[in-house]
C-alpha cells in the first residue's frame, strides 16, 4: 500500500494536516508515539473557540476523531527511520515498513525538565505548580509569586516576560552560574527580578505551593516555570539531510516545504512560535501544499 502522505506525529500539527489531507480525498496515515506537548496541557485558555478552556488531551482526541471520520488512518507507534527513494519514502515503525509519496514531519519538541520524579512532575504540572510556557498561561499567574528555573537567554527572557504579569518573579539558575551578561543582569535589577544562584537541591509540593530548596533556604512559589530549553524532534529530517537551524529545528519555506523534495514539516519542530494555533496554521498550509505539489505530477481528478 502506498499512502499519499505519511504524517509522523499526531499532535495539533499532524492531526490538522490529516484532517485537511483526508478531506482532499488523499490516502493519509498518521503515526504517533504519544506523550506530545499538547497531550500534557492540563487546560488551555488561549485556544480560540473554547471560552471555558479545554484540556490538551480532549482537544487532541477530538482532532483524532475528526481526522479518522474523513478516512485518515491513525496508528500508535514510533517511526524509527525514514528513507527516500525514487518512488517516495519508506518509514520503519515496529518492524514494519510504511511507504508514502510524501511525508509531513509534525514531531514537535521535548522540553528539558527539572529533576523531579515522574509522579511529582505529573502532579505539579496538572495543578499548575509547574509550567512550561508563559505565552500560554502567564495570565493564570497574574499577581502571584513565581519562580523561573533557567539560565542564559532562556531564563532571562522568561523571567522578564513574566514581569508583565506579576512583580514577584525570582530567577533561579539550575547550575552555579546564571550565564547572564552585565546588560542582562542590570535589566533584571531594573525590572526587580530577584536572581538566586542554584542549584536547586529539592523541589517539593507543600499544600498549594511548590517549594525549591536552594543552599538550605526554602523558596515557596505559586508556580515555577521551567525555562530550560527544549530539543526539537528533528532526527528523521537530519538522516535525510534536510537543513536544520542551529537550534535543531527543521528549515521550511513559506509553504512548509523542507529542503528535501516531498518532505514537509509543521508545528513546534519548525522555527516559530510554539503554540497550538501556529501549529494548526502551518499544518493547514503544509497539507494544501502537499495536495498541490502532488497534483503537479499526478492527476487528482475524481
Ligand atoms: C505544559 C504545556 C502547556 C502548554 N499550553 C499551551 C496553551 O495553553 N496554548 C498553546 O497554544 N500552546 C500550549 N503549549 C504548547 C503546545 O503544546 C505546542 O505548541 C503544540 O502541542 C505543538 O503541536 P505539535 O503537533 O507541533 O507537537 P506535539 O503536540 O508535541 O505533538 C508531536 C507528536 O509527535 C510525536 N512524535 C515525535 N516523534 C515521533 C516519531 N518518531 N514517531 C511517531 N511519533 C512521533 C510525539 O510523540 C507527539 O505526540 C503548551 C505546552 C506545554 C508543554
Amino acid at each position: 500500500m502506498m499512502y499519499d502522505c505519511l504524517v509522523i506525529g499526531g499532535g495539533p500539527a499532524g492531526l490538522t494536516a490529516a484532517i485537511y489531507l483526508a478531506r482532499f480525498h488523499l490516502r493519509v496515515l498518521v503515526i504517533d508515539r504519544g506523550q506530545g506537548r499538547a497531550m500534557s496541557i492540563p487546560m488551555t485558555h488561549n485556544q480560540a473557540g473554547y471560552p471555558d478552556g479545554i484540556a490538551g488531551r480532549d482537544l487532541v482526541m477530538m482532532m483524532r476523531r475528526q481526522a479518522t471520520r474523513y478516512g485518515a488512518e491513525f496508528r500508535i507507534g514510533n517511526v524509527t527511520s525514514l528513507t527516500a527513494g525514487p518512488s517516495g519514502f519508506s518509514a520503519l515503525t515496529g518492524g514494519r515498513l510504511i511507504h508514502a509519496q510524501s511525508v509531513l514531519l509534525a514531531t514537535g519538541v521535548v522540553n528539558h525538565r527539572p529533576a523531579l520524579a515522574e509522579s511529582l512532575h505529573e502532579e505539579a504540572l496538572s495543578r499548575g505548580l509547574l509550567r512550561y510556557c508563559p505565552v500560554c498561561d502567564g495570565y493564570e499567574v497574574t499577581d502571584t509569586v513565581v519562580g523561573v528555573i533557567g539560565t542564559g537567554e532562556n531564563g532571562f527572557t522568561e523571567a522578564t516576560f513574566l514581569r508583565s504579569y506579576t512583580q514577584h518573579v525570582t530567577l533561579i539558575s539550575p547550575e552555579e552560574n546564571h550565564l547572564l551578561s552585565d546588560e542582562q543582569l542590570s535589566r533584571l535589577v531594573a525590572y526587580k527580578v530577584r536572581h538566586v544562584i542554584g542549584p536547586i537541591s529539592t523541589l517539593e509540593i507543600e499544600a498549594d505551593r511548590i517549594v525549591a530548596e536552594v543552599s538550605g533556604r526554602k523558596l515557596p512559589f505559586s508556580s515555577i516555570y521551567a525555562a530550560m530549553g527544549s530539543m526539537a524532534q528533528s532526527q528523521l529530517a537530519k538522516t535525510l539531510d534536510a537543513s536544520l537551524t542551529d537550534a535543531g529545528c527543521i528549515q521550511v519555506d513559506s509553504h512548509q516545504r523542507t529542503t528535501v523534495a516531498g518532505l514537509y514539516a509543521a508545528g513546534d519542530v519548525v522555527p516559530g512560535l510554539d503554540q497550538i494555533a501556529s501549529a494548526m496554521g502551518q499544518a493547514a498550509i503544509a497539507a494544501t501544499t502537499i495536495r498541490n505539489d502532488m497534483s503537479a505530477s499526478r492527476t487528482l481528478l475524481r
